[in-house]
This record gives structure tokens, C-alpha cells and sequence, in this order.
């Protein structure tokens, strides 16, 4: 039997088949849709395209929205933090003069008494206190730093 070539639209390629009457297909076998010689597949898939640009649509939209609320989370961390760093600014110069009384409290007893150890403790717990709160008033001064 003879052969045909033809082309084959929605695979962008050549193929063969026998020689026969009718219409020639738009597409390969492979290639065909079944339903597209009534167009139903066809209204199918703007059907279906319409779908994903909506689903994109929305993703995109959901995408900025949180993006929106990100900035705004930060900013209010922000804002949260520049009115906390004087308030723990304060708390740090406090604990700095606790702990210089301390210091000063155990540089006065002589060494080798109970009170001496106790003393000592004293300030260190002073100046654990005093070393806590300057961590925190650094990672807030960055916080503060950072949105507009
Ligand atoms: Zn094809």
C-alpha cells in the first residue's frame, strides 16, 4: 500500500501513514485527542488552562500577601524592640552599678573568710546579671536596627 507523509500539529513533527480517503488527521495517533473533531477536548483544555492561570493567579496573590504581612511582622518586631532598648538600657546601667558595688563590697573583705567567698559570689552573680542583659541589649538594638 502507499504511504503518506504528513504533518502532525500538535507534535511538530512528520509521520507516516497508508494512503486513505477522507480527511487527513490534524495530528499523529499519538498525538490525537480523540474529542477533537467535535472540540469538546478543545474547550477541555482552555477549560483547564483557565483553571491554572486562575490556581497561578491565586498563588501569586497569596505569595504577596504573605510577603506584605512578613514586612509588616518585621516591622512591628522592629517597633517592639526600639521601645524596649531604653527600658532594658536602664536595666543594664542598674545591673552595671549592682555590680560595681559588689566588686567593690569584695575588694574590701580580706581573703580567706566566709564572707570573702560569699562576697565573691555576690559579684559574680552581679556580673552574670549584668553580662545577660547586655546580650539582650545588643540583639535588640540590632532588631531595632533593621526594618525602616
Ligand atoms: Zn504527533
Amino acid at each position: 500500500m502507499k504511504t503518506v507523509t504528513l504533518w502532525c500539529q500538535a507534535g511538530k513533527h512528520e509521520w507516516e501513514r497508508q494512503s486513505q480517503r477522507g480527511r487527513r488527521p490534524l495530528n499523529c495517533p499519538e498525538h490525537s485527542v480523540e474529542a477533537d473533531t467535535t472540540g469538546a477536548s478543545v474547550e477541555k483544555i482552555k477549560g483547564n488552562l483557565d483553571a491554572l492561570e486562575k490556581a497561578r493567579a491565586v498563588k501569586v496573590q497569596r505569595a504577596q500577601e504573605r510577603e506584605a504581612e512578613n514586612i509588616a511582622n518585621r516591622e512591628r518586631i522592629a517597633n517592639e524592640a526600639r521601645e524596649k532598648v531604653p527600658v532594658v538600657q536602664a536595666q543594664f546601667d542598674e545591673a552595671r552599678q549592682a555590680e560595681q558595688k559588689a566588686f567593690t563590697k569584695w575588694d574590701k573583705i580580706k581573703p580567706g573568710s566566709l564572707k570573702y567567698e560569699a562576697a565573691q559570689e555576690a559579684w559574680e552573680a552581679a556580673a552574670n546579671k549584668t553580662d545577660r542583659i547586655l546580650t539582650r541589649l545588643m540583639s535588640l538594638t540590632t532588631v531595632a536596627r533593621t526594618a525602616a
